[in-house]
């Protein structure tokens, strides 16, 4: 049994580890793939303190930081299943039948890009295809480039890139955006700005290298239509990977994230959360991070509060 189990090896459950066996608890990580989204991520410009970096090299840093405590990192587990046992302590099985017993878990297992599915996607993920405007627009400066979701995120995304790229075309599926109202207004305000509504979104095109462009239907007339862009910022939505916790104790927001407050309590005493899979506004590394170590200082503070046997 543990004191602290950490369900997740991204930045957020890194950073619970850390501040865990600090406190000289005993500590466990599982994690299906440590590093998390870090591993899919090319450059990284604003982790702070750190001028720039690639996620790959930002995730084994983390994973030696975590190995350097007493630590028990157990990679290529997926967690399918959390409850609570009648002595109070949680229980959290994995894929495959094993479980593993904990006095307080902080959930940290993040999310993931909703992506178009269309081809060229995966072919230039990181060579124009972009997800994240906040660390990647700054590479697309003085370019055209091409927003893809016309909701909060994307006319948010497309106000922030216009303000740094020479255009910005959005496309939206649906025949109106779905933004709030105050942003769309903005968006419209902008010169560079142009919305193309009923537009489905078929293929990324490229050079090879990199992509050049994109074609899509006019859901109207039926026609496929191309335009020419260096990057592409699909803005469809985030899927926190909360899949394993549907109909369980741990309260969950409608779309799925996990409830938290300022402390990084969820609903279920003894269980914490940090980084994208809780409700918490921004996706970010050092967001995420610090997310981290207030979930870990909460289980400490918790734990401490526990009755002795
Ligand atoms: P994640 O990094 O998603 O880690 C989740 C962890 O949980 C992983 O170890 C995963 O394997 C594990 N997991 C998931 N489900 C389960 C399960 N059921 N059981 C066990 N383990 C599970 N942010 C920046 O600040 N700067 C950038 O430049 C930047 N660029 C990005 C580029 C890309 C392409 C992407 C995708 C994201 C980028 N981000 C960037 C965002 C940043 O990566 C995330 O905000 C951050 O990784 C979130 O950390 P996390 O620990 O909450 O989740």
């Amino acid at each position: 049994v543990f004191d602290v189990l950490v369900v997740g090896g991204g930045p957020a459950g890194a950073a619970s580890a850390i501040y865990a066996a600090r406190k000289g608890i005993s500590t466990g990580v599982l994690a299906e793939r440590f590093g998390g989204q870090l591993m899919d991520t090319v450059g990284i410009e604003n982790f702070i303190s750190v001028k720039e970096t690639e996620g790959p090299k930002l995730a084994a840093n983390l994973e030696a930081h975590v190995q350097d405590y007493d630590v028990d990192v157990m990679s290529g587990f997926r967690a399918s299943e959390l409850k609570t046992l009648e002595d109070g302590s949680i229980e959290v099985s994995v894929e495959g039948g094993a479980s593993v017993r904990s006095r307080s878990v902080i959930l940290a297992t993040g999310a993931r890009w909703r992506e178009m599915n269309v081809p060229g996607e995966q072919e230039y993920r990181g060579k124009g295809v972009a997800y994240c405007p906040h660390c990647d627009g700054p590479l697309f400066k003085g370019k055209s480039v091409a927003v893809i979701g016309g909701g909060n995120s994307g006319i948010e995304a497309a106000i922030d890139l216009a303000g740094i790229t020479q255009h910005v075309t959005v496309l939206e599926f649906d025949s109106q955006l779905r933004a709030d109202e105050v942003l769309q207004r903005k968006a419209r305000s902008m010169g560079n700005i142009d919305i193309i509504t009923d537009a489905q979104t078929t293929e990324v095109n490229g050079d090879g290298q990199r992509v050049s462009g994109l074609t899509y239907t006019d859901r109207n007339s039926g026609e496929s239509k191309s335009i020419a862009v260096a990057g592409i910022f699909v803005q469809i939505g985030l899927v926190p990977n909360t899949e394993f916790l549907k109909g369980g104790e741990v309260a969950l927001s409608p779309r799925g994230e996990i409830e938290i407050d300022a402390r990084g309590e969820t609903s279920l005493p003894g269980v914490f959360a940090a980084g994208d899979v809780t409700t918490v506004p921004y996706n970010q590394i050092v967001i995420a991070m610090g997310s981290g170590a207030t979930a870990s200082l909460s289980a400490f503070d918790y734990l401490i509060r526990q009755s002795v046997e």
